[in-house]
This record gives structure tokens, C-alpha cells and sequence, in this order.
């Protein structure tokens, strides 16, 4: 063809008059960006969950935040916020997603909203008796939050501009240890049920000389998605990070634990960082519920407050900055998103064990015993024999271009997070726990056999199968997500 030819073709083209590239072969359109806090922290006096009784909180170290970085692709948002919450109930979870799709328009099945686990928040789980185990009238509090992660949600809205998308990991074994143990035969102490059956346990005495081996692995990695102003200031870094908690905090303080020291330090290290709209870091939880801080070849050493949070978090943000200059820009991702509540069942607890529960509640009211750890799980496994007979359990994947994020609304172990990742098609790939809802532990099945805390009943709510039907419905639906990019 010559170019004289050429010419009245291309005029079609520019006027839209012919139709020679069908839609598949368009560009990309460019990616949009915006990213937000909101504050949620409690007033002072609210019950502070995270250890085996509430006590309430009387002073605030640091603010606790939900917050929020929403991307758009042209044709599809998706929404992802982080929460300094212990974790929060489905329904707070439903509500917040709904006040978003209400003011903004996007589908509720886009949003992704996960708490960090930091164990020094306000209550978001809902109270006991049945708070827990059913859909339940919101407090004032989980309200309170539900309406500032949409707050948030419509602020990052409003700040959405074009932006270019990195993926990037750096790998931080040195803050991270399993905390299930094999120890010597016979050392493993009696569990609260009397007597035990546990092969392994759950935080034991640092450098004893009982000490075996770990019983599972850890995942090292940091992984993130950076958002930046076309060849610009970063707008937004979404990291995970699979660690369980840092802790060491003062007593009765409210703090968003190391989560919210890495997002400041992340910013620190920015250029213009605190410019109008700010950089907005989250971190959420990757798969942590057999991994700590602790490292129990030695004996702990004791740090005032706030040391070991802070050591542990800039250390973080340090290695993710110098990733960051190692990566790769793209204008566009495509974005899309699938969202189950899975039928799984309660965990069934045996006539022997109620009737155990019934009998030791009973003699501690005799004796007007203080609540000690006993009694605690004599009361839990009670109101687990009570539940309603299904859960609702969500469970999520978002696409955002090459990577695929996967829901649990679990404590889940290290290596159900590394299954994801070696089962996943998608270029990039991690898990996000403690999302849209909570379910206590979720020990896989070999772990179910290996006992110890994580697979008590009052610690592990859901039935032995559940970590399976949650990997293969997140696999299903990465599955999906990757036929409809073809
Ligand atoms: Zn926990």
C-alpha cells in the first residue's frame, strides 16, 4: 500500500469511521490512583481485645487508621484498605462496603478491607455471647469504623490521578519465626482441657534446652504494589508482610503496633512526601498465624515499649524503599475482582468436651474462681457448641495486571500463604488475612494433627477442612480471573 493510499484509511481510523483494530487490541486505558486515611481511633475507656480478657484502654500512643488506596482502570475500581484493628467482623466489613458502593458506585465485591492484627485496638469483632459467631446490630463502634473506612474510600476517590504501577518483593527473614515447636518427648505442658494429646506448642520458653525444631515454615518475603505520579512522586505503597504482630506496648495504650510505624517511616523516606494529596503507605497482613517476632533459639530479651516495634519497622520500610528503586513502571493494569461467603462449618465439639465445659464453668462459679485460662476456654467451647450451624466466610481475589491477591478472613498459617503463591498462574501473587471478616485460626490439616494452641477449640473455630476449601475456592477464582484476561 502506498502511502497515498494509506492516508484516507488512517483519517477513518482517527475519526473513528472505520473499525480495523477490534476492541481487544485497544490500548489499555491509563491507570488512575488515589489513596487516603481516616483515623478510627476509639475513645479512651473502650475494651482493648487481643489478649484472653478485654481491659479497657487508657491512653492513646498512636492513632489507629483505615487506610485506603483505590486504582481504576478506566472501566473497573478496585478498592483496597487496611485497618488497625485486632481484626473485624464480616458484618463491619458488609456495611462499610455497602456505605462505599453507595457513595462512589463501586461494587462491593471490588473492595478488599483487612485488619492489621495489631493486638492494642479497639473492638471491631463483636461482643460476646453471640457477637462473634452470628450477623449482629453493629456497635457504636464497629459503626464508627465501617463509616470511616468509607470516608476514606471517598477521599482517595476524590484524589484519584494518573499514575504508573510497579510490583516488587524484598525478602526479611530476620523478623520472622514460626512459633510452633516440636519439643522433647513428654515436655509439651497440659493444655487447658487437662491432659495433652499436642505434638507441638505454641510460643515456648526461649533457648530451652526442650526445644526440637520449628513445626512449619516462615514466608521471608515483603511483597508490594507502588503507585507513583507518571515518572513522579509515589502516591501510595500496598505491602504485606507475613508477621503476626511486634507488641511491646505500654500498659492500657492504644497503638497501631509496627504497622503504623512502617507506614510513617515509609513516607519519611519519600521526597514530598507529606505533599498535598500525602504519600499514603498500608501494610497489611500477609500469613501469620504461627509466625512471631520471637526468636526462640535464645532467650527474649526485654525492650521498653515501643523499641522492638520500631526497630523492626524502619528496618522493613528501609529494605522496601531500596526495592522500590529497583522497579519497573507500567501505565496500566488491568483491574477485576471475585468475592464468595463460603459455607464451612463450625468446628463440631464432642459430647465429652461440652459436657467438660458445662462441668468446669460450673465448679469456677461454685468457688467464685477468678476467670483464669481454663474457665476462659470452658466458656468459649460452650459458645462454640451454640453456633449457627454455617458460616458465611468470605473470601476474595483481586486482580490488579500481573497479580493476583487472595483472601482469608483467618489467622492463617505461613505455608497456606506459600501454597497460594506456588499454585498461582499469575506473574505475581500473595494472600491478605484477616480480610472482610473473622474466623480464629486456620490451621491446616496437618497441623490440626500436630495440636497445640492454633487447633484448640476457642482458638480454631472453623472444621479441620477449612483451610482446603479456602485455598481451592481462592484458586478457582484466580482461575477465572486468568481465563477472562485471555
Ligand atoms: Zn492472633
Amino acid at each position: 500500500m502506498s502511502p497515498r493510499t494509506l492516508l484516507p484509511l488512517v483519517a477513518a481510523v482517527l475519526l473513528g469511521l472505520g473499525s480495523v483494530a477490534s476492541a481487544a487490541d485497544a490500548p489499555a486505558a491509563k491507570l488512575l490512583a488515589g489513596a487516603a486515611t481516616s483515623n478510627i481511633t476509639p475513645e479512651l475507656g473502650i475494651d482493648i481485645v487481643g489478649g484472653f480478657l478485654p481491659f479497657p484502654a487508657t491512653h492513646i500512643h498512636d492513632e489507629l487508621h483505615a487506610r485506603c488506596l483505590v486504582l481504576d482502570d478506566g472501566k473497573t475500581k478496585v478498592v483496597l484498605v487496611v485497618c488497625d484493628l485486632l481484626a473485624l467482623h464480616r458484618c463491619v466489613s458488609i456495611e462499610a462496603r455497602k456505605l462505599i458502593e453507595d457513595a462512589t458506585g463501586i461494587p462491593a465485591a471490588n473492595v478488599l478491607i483487612s485488619a492489621t492484627h495489631t493486638h492494642s485496638a479497639g473492638n471491631a469483632i463483636g461482643a460476646p455471647p453471640r457477637g462473634f459467631y452470628s450477623d449482629h446490630e453493629l456497635t457504636d463502634y464497629q459503626r464508627f469504623v465501617a463509616r470511616r473506612i468509607a470516608d476514606g474510600v471517598r477521599r482517595a476517590v476524590n484524589v484519584l490521578r494518573p499514575a504508573e504501577i510497579a510490583f516488587g518483593s524484598v525478602d526479611v527473614p530476620e523478623h520472622v519465626f514460626n512459633r510452633r515447636w516440636f519439643m522433647k518427648e513428654g515436655t509439651v505442658p497440659v493444655t487447658p482441657f487437662g491432659g495433652t494429646k499436642d505434638k507441638v506448642k505454641m510460643n515456648p520458653p526461649g533457648g530451652s534446652p526442650d526445644l526440637v525444631e520449628p513445626a512449619g515454615p516462615t514466608d521471608p518475603t515483603v511483597s508490594f504494589i507502588a503507585l507513583r505520579e507518571p515518572a513522579g512522586r509515589l502516591i501510595s505503597v500496598f505491602s504485606a508482610y507475613s508477621l503476626h504482630y511486634v507488641g511491646g506496648v505500654g500498659t492500657g495504650h492504644i497503638s497501631a503496633d509496627y504497622y503504623g510505624v512502617y507506614c510513617e517511616a515509609l513516607k519519611k523516606l519519600q521526597q514530598g512526601g507529606e505533599s498535598d494529596p500525602p504519600f499514603v503507605a498500608l501494610m497489611a497482613n500477609g500469613t501469620s498465624g504461627d509466625i512471631n517476632n520471637n526468636n526462640f533459639r535464645t532467650p527474649r530479651l526485654r525492650k521498653p515499649p515501643y523499641e522492638q516495634m520500631r526497630y523492626v519497622a524502619e528496618d522493613v520500610a528501609s529494605k522496601v524503599n531500596a526495592a522500590l528503586a529497583q522497579a519497573t513502571w507500567k501505565d496500566s493494569a488491568s483491574l477485576d475482582a471475585r468475592y464468595r461467603e463460603l459455607g464451612i462449618a463450625w468446628r463440631k465439639v464432642e459430647p465429652e468436651l461440652l459436657a467438660w465445659a458445662k462441668e468446669t464453668e460450673a465448679k469456677a462459679l461454685r468457688i467464685q474462681s477468678k476467670a483464669d485460662i481454663t474457665t476462659v476456654y470452658a466458656g468459649r467451647v460452650q459458645r462454640l457448641a451454640n453456633a449457627s450451624p454455617e458460616t458465611k466466610a468470605p473470601v476474595q481475589v483481586l486482580r490488579i495486571g500481573d497479580l493476583s491477591i487472595g483472601t482469608s478472613p483467618c489467622e492463617t498459617f505461613a505455608e497456606t500463604g506459600i501454597e497460594f503463591k506456588k499454585r498461582n498462574p499469575f506473574a505475581h501473587s500473595f494472600m491478605v488475612e484477616l480480610a472482610n471478616g473473622y474466623y480464629g485460626y486456620l490451621p491446616t490439616p496437618r497441623h490440626f494433627e500436630l495440636g497445640g494452641y492454633e487447633t484448640w477449640p476457642g482458638t480454631n473455630y472453623l472444621e479441620p477442612q477449612a483451610s482446603v476449601k479456602i485455598m481451592d475456592a481462592l484458586l478457582e477464582m484466580t482461575a477465572e480471573l486468568t481465563a477472562k484476561s485471555k
